[in-house]
């Protein structure tokens, strides 16, 4: 099992860890990768990591969606609107790998989505070998 420290520098943020990630694979055989973070207020997705502008306009589509202050909200942190989006993102990923690499699509990231920033994240690893070419 890996950790892997993810630091967000505002609220609501999505970081790129397609490389720790790849950097903490066996070098050989495949398997699968599966990332959990153990936070409620943080997800986990795959998206596109060519153009910056998805990455902002999934953030903003979410604000809408999901507004911090929501007539109604009872929780005492004021955070609920993070607790709801760690949700919908969900809390793991699970990508194939093969010989030291990721098994993603030629656009696709790993991304931690920070909702309640900024501060230190972690993200474990657990990686499993099937077979060995
Ligand atoms: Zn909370």
């Amino acid at each position: 099992m890996e950790t892997i420290k993810v630091r967000s520098h505002q609220r609501e943020e999505m970081i790129e860890i397609t490389r720790e990630v790849n950097n903490l694979l066996p070098e050989t055989g495949e398997g699968i990768c599966v990332l959990f973070t153990q936070h409620t207020t943080c997800g986990l997705t795959i998206n596109e990591n060519a153009d910056p502008d998805v990455k902002h306009d999934m953030l903003l589509f979410l604000r809408e969606l999901i507004p911090q202050y929501y007539k109604g909200f009872r929780h005492f942190e004021h955070n609920s609107d993070a607790h709801i989006k760690s949700s919908l993102m969900g809390s793991s990923v699970t990508v194939p790998f093969s010989n030291g690499k990721l098994l993603l699509g030629t656009w696709q990231g790993i991304y931690l989505c920070e909702f309640d920033g900024a501060r230190e994240r972690k993200v474990l690893m657990s990686c499993s070998i099937s077979s060995k070419e």
